[in-house]
């Protein structure tokens, strides 16, 4: 027997994982120049923070979860989601006691029991960027804009912005109502009629057309918002098109986890099948109080790794070959003595602050060649004992097959010359 990774996994490997490194770090680079910091949380959590931050009614909670209990009795889940965990990191650590907002963003993986298909899996990684504790459109408006410029910063043309406001404590319960009262009206089968009852907002985001259809004349958030939120969601509005960030309303952009007020934004990218969010986020000013904290209003994202590289490869923006450039100088060593010589060599290289490598395994000048044409290196670099008893190599352009000897002493400071 052997294993495969489990269901709804899959390895990351070169030359895709290194891809997957660089996307993470160009999505957050936008963030990081606006001044939020790393925060890392454990990749598990105490159960609860997860059942009352993101909601008992939401399907996270309700059926995807990888929760267990571990040695010592407690009930541990592995994260379905960045922004509980952060919460709960700056109220533990009292970060909300001083400058205000706390602006802090992450990278990680994250666990959901899904349906696993193309671009929704059980183990996936997002990024995240969070601001805490300031209600201000602005705001809201910044993190927006974050997100389209780390799109943007992967050369990304596809990505739509999605833009809506679910309201606030003051507004929200009579949008509720009024949803309830259309839906309760509606044919519907018995799980979805339960739904309408604990989370009526979720049966606008169901994906069946014999639903959707049903949907056309639903009551929308926008109808009955309260002044506050009316002109809050104006101004995030116009500060995104001042900003030059295009965008569409959508009055019916629900989103999957209870916590969200206010502003709601989704990415979207058309290359993608269904699972077409790459990213998303909004504001979600009460779930510092709903997991114990003061009130707390902040906003974020958490723009999906996995996806985000699907994305790409539909717009076709990995140039084939180019991520196979492991290094940037290979050694070909010929014979016992050379291979010793070649080993000190590439760590003297390396040292030099060159990526370099070199032929393992007794490989004859056949092989070893074949493994610098694979290590995407420019140069190989060949010692033979005839070199040896010259202190000198056999520098190789792999591109041009030109081939010069350069005295081994000196061999590092011309290829950093080369490659300055
Ligand atoms: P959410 O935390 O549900 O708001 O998701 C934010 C982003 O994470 C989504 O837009 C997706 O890009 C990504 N994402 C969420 N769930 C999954 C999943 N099961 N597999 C892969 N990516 C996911």
């Amino acid at each position: 027997m052997s294993f495969q990774a489990p269901k709804g996994t899959f390895d990351w490997l070169p030359p895709r994982s290194e891809r997957a490194l660089a996307v993470r770090e160009t999505l957050v680079a936008p963030a990081r120049r606006a001044g939020y910091g790393y925060v890392e949380t454990p990749t598990f959590e105490d159960t609860a923070l997860f059942v009352r931050g993101v909601g008992e009614s939401t399907d996270v909670v309700s059926k995807e979860m990888y929760t267990f209990t571990d040695k010592g009795g407690r009930s541990i889940t592995l994260r379905p989601e960045g922004t509980a965990p952060v919460v709960r990191a700056v109220l533990q650590h009292g970060l909300h006691n001083g400058q205000l907002p706390v602006k802090l963003w992450y990278s990680g993986s994250q666990f959901r029991y899904e349906r696993a298909q193309k671009g929704r899996y059980r183990h996936f990684w997002q990024v995240g960027a969070e601001a805490l504790g300031a209600e201000d459109p602005a705001l809201d408006a910044e993190l927006i804009l974050l997100a389209a410029d780390g799109y943007a910063g992967l050369g990304l043309t596809g990505v739509r912005l999605l833009l809506n406001t679910l309201g606030c404590k003051e507004c929200r319960p009579g949008y509720r109502a009024a949803l309830q009262e259309f839906l309760r009206a509606l044919d519907l089968d018995e799980p979805t009629r339960a739904r309408i009852e604990i989370n009526p907002l979720r049966v606008l985001d169901d994906k069946r057309p014999e639903v959707q259809a049903q949907l056309a004349g639903a009551p929308l958030v926008v109808d009955h918002l309260c002044e506050a939120c009316k002109a809050y969601h104006e101004e995030v509005r116009s500060l995104l098109t001042a900003s030059g960030v295009a965008f569409s309303d959508d009055p019916r952009l629900v989103r999957g986890l209870d916590y969200y007020t206010r502003t709601t934004f989704e990415f979207v990218h058309d290359g993608l099948g269904s699972q077409s969010a790459v990213g998303g986020g909004g504001r979600y000013d009460g779930l510092s109080e709903m997991i114990g904290g003061p009130a707390l209003p902040s906003v974020g994202w958490a723009l999906g790794v996995d996806r985000t590289v699907l994305a790409m490869e539909a717009e076709g923006l990995f140039e084939e070959g180019s991520a196979g450039e492991r290094v940037q100088v290979y050694g070909v060593p010929l014979g016992e003595e050379a291979r010793r010589r070649m080993f000190l060599l590439v760590t003297e290289l390396r040292r030099a602050g060159l990526g370099a490598d070199m032929s393992f395994g007794g490989k004859g000048v056949k092989g070893a060649m074949k493994g610098a044409d694979r290590s995407g290196a420019r140069y190989a670099l060949i010692l033979g004992e005839r070199d040896l008893a010259a202190q000198a190599v056999q520098l190789k352009d792999l591109t041009t097959a030109e081939q010069t000897e350069v005295p081994l002493a000196e061999v590092a400071d011309i290829l950093k010359g080369k490659f300055s």
